[in-house]
């Protein structure tokens, strides 16, 4: 049988309600910062299901992802980016455009900060320079209040960040600031409450069952490179990439046969991924497998291979190839 090509969608969406309500709002929300601020993490937090994965290591997300709110208020549309940092490699380049490039297309923007020792620096400077130029208001989350023990300490940096938005923007700064914690859920609600505020009122831009417009299969091989960099050291998980190259849907036995390429750009890395008699790939495999059988609600097979592609960071045709395509 044929991989399902459709975008994943969830059980519970419907129940978490999408009709068009009256005076409800619609519109598109780039979550914005730096890497490792916990962008990720709350896009996860807000649409209530793993979409993005989510690693200690900075730069572990490369793609747009969109992740779709349905609630009483109506519906936004999230677009969880890669952070936005220094690049010098082509893949670097490739992700920071994939952050900055989502200013353009949405409604509004949502930046995240750290919130234990997040003063601002150039990342935010570039953002809100870029949201200020497209005219975008833009909710400012201080996230990870939960790592600070004494919350008057956050007060100077609320008010650096305050005053930053006031420059920036002239008309008046940040729609709103709010201390969050995405791990726990803190004031996320609040949160996307004060988002709700900067939208328009709109008809609803996906049906009521779709959470996200990535497929299945790459929401696949994310879990499989969640995985390496939870696992390998250094620099070696911004070396992989991963493709899936066979999806195969078992009916009579109602699972699924997903066969996955992991890329390493040298043969040294190559032996690395294996492991010592294939144990880090196996267990790369089989915690992979685990969290792709409860994403897609049903058993999963992965059968995963190793593979050289020279250099693929640094050039524009082998990055287009492995998926990173604009
Ligand atoms: P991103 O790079 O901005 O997408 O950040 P991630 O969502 O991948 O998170 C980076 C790290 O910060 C992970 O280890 C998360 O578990 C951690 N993290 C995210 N949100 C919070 C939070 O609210 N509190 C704490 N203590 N850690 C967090
Ligand atoms: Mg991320």
């Amino acid at each position: 049988m044929e991989e399902r090509d459709h975008a994943h969608a969830s059980a519970d969406a419907a129940a978490r309600g999408a009709e068009a309500v009256a005076g409800a709002v619609a519109g598109t929300v780039a979550i914005l910062g730096r890497p490792n601020v916990g962008k990720s993490t709350l896009l996860n937090r807000i649409v209530g299901e793993k979409l993005a994965i989510v690693t200690p290591k900075p730069q572990t997300t490369r793609n747009r992802i969109v992740g779709v709110w349905n609630g009483a208020g109506g519906q936004i549309v999230f677009v969880d980016t890669p952070g936005v940092h220094g690049a010098r490699k082509q893949l670097n380049r490739f992700m920071v455009g994939e952050a900055m490039a989502a200013i353009q297309d949405v409604d509004a923007a949502l930046l995240v900060v750290d919130g234990t020792d997040g003063r601002p620096g150039d990342a935010e400077r570039t953002i809100l320079d870029g949201l200020r130029e497209a005219k975008k208001p833009v909710v400012l989350a201080m996230n990870k209040v939960d790592k600070v023990k004494d919350k008057s300490a956050m007060l100077p940096l609320l008010a650096s960040w305050n005053q930053l938005g006031d420059a920036d923007a002239g008309d008046g700064g940040f729609a709103a600031i709010v201390p969050i914690s995405a791990t726990r859920g803190t004031n996320v609600d609040q949160l996307v409450a004060e988002i709700c505020r900067m939208l328009p009122a709109g008809e609803p831009l996906y049906g009521p069952d779709m959470l996200t417009d990535r497929t299945e299969r790459f929401l696949a091989a994310e879990l499989v490179r969640e995985q390496l960099f939870l696992r390998l050291k250094q620099e070696l998980p911004y070396a992989t990439a991963v493709v899936v190259e066979g999806w195969q849907e078992r009916a009579d036995r109602g699972d699924v046969v997903i066969e996955a390429t992991i890329f390493v750009e040298r043969d040294s890395q190559r032996g690395i991924v294996v492991g010592k008699g294939g144990s880090m790939i196996r267990d790369v495999g089989s915690s992979a497998r685990v969290e792709i059988a409860t994403l897609l609600g049903r058993p999963a097979h992965l059968k995963l291979d190793v593979k050289v592609a020279p250099d693929w960071t640094t050039s524009p045709g082998a990055l287009a190839r492995l998926g990173y395509t604009p």
